[in-house]
């Protein structure tokens, strides 16, 4: 490969392999979402702790209704209630009933439940004392919800390494799990590097454009789950550069920087990884994206992306996101990849490998199809916001024609998410 260019896989490999799961912290439960777990968690109960109504209606005997029917109905005596928070102590006898609600506890004795609505009350208001009318049979376990369906005392609800949803907080909660172990939050430092930049609030001078990339860069990072210190925009010269990137090493786990990693005459980064740390790849077969310096810069890892906007975008999405991801503990890092048929010719005039910016959609018949953003500048972020979708042409491939059937990498569905 030319100019010491390393495939994308590989350069991956390497930034994975420089990056470590973080320290661990304690957070309440529904806290965690999104995060993997750093250990088991076990629930101390049977969940649920007792057999319980699924229906709001009269436990009984089931053999009692055995011979019940809309000609012979069976009467019962209903000898006490449930509700919420009120339990019936006693035992249910056979001839009897005890009025019962969702979720309460099931009562010695009783083994069915019989929904209130087919039920009819023929004295008294429906509780104790009141004669109850059966127009058909139960079974054993009728709207009998057992104890321990979900999960016994003692067993692991959620491994470590499972991600939290939001029913996963609950089911965390019911196990007394109030607060789980997770790791703690990567503290990504950006910094974005050029003269020419000037802050987003103010109106650029001619020759000056605003500061996009630190804005896409903390946003992206914020997405991957990092906690995000912003280090301001540095001049292209060598001593503002080295001191406003070693200021965020200081205080970061990985520091992203854009700007000044290509090899113009101002470009400083990669010089200074050199001389201050180690540089493990420069050059990607990308595109967009060629230009990426990856290292460590006193022991912490470092990515000097290009000034390109798309450019820095795509460079963030395969590199740092993974990156954030392995020291939260996450073990996919791989976006769902989907094949569609392409609508146009796909032209390569590289060998490095191609990520156009494109959206998937479904023609009328639900057919998966694939469209490129007219222009794949790396200047531009429109195509990239708009973009769902990074179609890729592999290293030695010149393209595609329409209708081929070809890779989209889904930037829009979580990483490990089955299509
Ligand atoms: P560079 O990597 O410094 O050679 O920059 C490549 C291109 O990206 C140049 O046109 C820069 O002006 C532009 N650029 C660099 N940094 C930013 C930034 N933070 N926001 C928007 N554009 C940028
Ligand atoms: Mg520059």
């Amino acid at each position: 490969m030319q100019e010491n260019m390393i495939p994308l896989e590989e350069a991956r490999a390497i930034v994975l392999d420089h990056v470590a799961l973080l320290d661990t912290t304690v957070v309440p439960a529904w806290r965690a979402v999104g995060l993997p777990l750093a250990e088991d968690a076990t629930t101390d109960i049977d969940l649920s702790p007792f057999a319980n109504s699924a229906m709001d209606g009269y436990a009984v005997h089931a053999s009692d209704l055995a011979e019940a029917s809309s000609q012979a109905a069976v009467v019962l005596d209903v000898v006490g209630h449930e509700a919420a928070g009120h339990v019936f102590d006693g035992e249910v006898k056979p001839g009897q009933a005890v009025r019962i609600m969702t979720g309460a506890p099931m009562p010695a004795g009783a083994d069915a439940v019989v929904k209130y609505e087919i039920v009819e009350v023929l004295e008294g208001d429906g509780n104790e004392g009141s004669k109850v009318s059966f127009h058909a049979p139960a079974s054993v376990g009728d709207n009998v919800r057992e104890a321990g369906l979900e999960a016994h005392a003692g067993e692991v609800v959620m491994q470590a390494g499972e991600v939290v949803t939001a029913a996963g907080a609950g089911l965390l909660a019911s196990a007394g799990c109030a607060e789980v172990r997770v790791h703690r939050a990567p503290v990504v430092g950006i910094l974005s590097i050029g003269t020419e930049l000037v802050d987003p609030s103010t109106v650029p001078a001619r020759g000056q454009i605003r500061d996009a990339n630190s804005s896409v860069l903390l946003a992206a990072a914020i997405q991957a789950g990092a906690e995000v210190r912003f280090g301001g925009i540095a001049p292209d010269d060598e001593a503002s550069i080295a001191q406003a990137v070693l200021l965020l090493v200081q205080t970061c786990d990985f520091v992203v920087t854009s700007g000044g990693a290509s090899a113009g005459d101002y470009d400083y980064v990669t010089a200074l990884a050199r001389r201050e740390g180690e540089v493990l790849f420069d050059r990607i077969s990308m595109r967009p994206g060629k230009a990426i310096t990856f290292g460590l810069l006193h022991g912490v890892p470092f990515l000097g992306l290009s000034g390109n906007p798309a450019a820095a975008a795509v460079g963030f999405e395969m590199l740092a996101r993974p990156a954030i991801r392995k020291m939260l503990g996450h073990t996919a890092f791989e976006r769902p990849v989907q094949t569609a048929q392409v609508l146009h010719d796909v032209t390569k005039r590289q060998e490095r490998r191609f990520y156009d910016r494109a959206c998937v959609s479904r023609d009328a018949d639900g057919k998966l199809q694939v469209r490129s953003a007219k222009s794949q500048n790396s200047a531009l972020l429109g195509t990239m916001h708009r973009a769902n979708c990074l179609l890729m042409v592999p290293e030695g491939m010149r393209g595609y024609s329409a209708g081929d059937e070809v890779p989209c990498v889904r930037i829009d569905l979580p990483e490990g998410a089955v299509i």
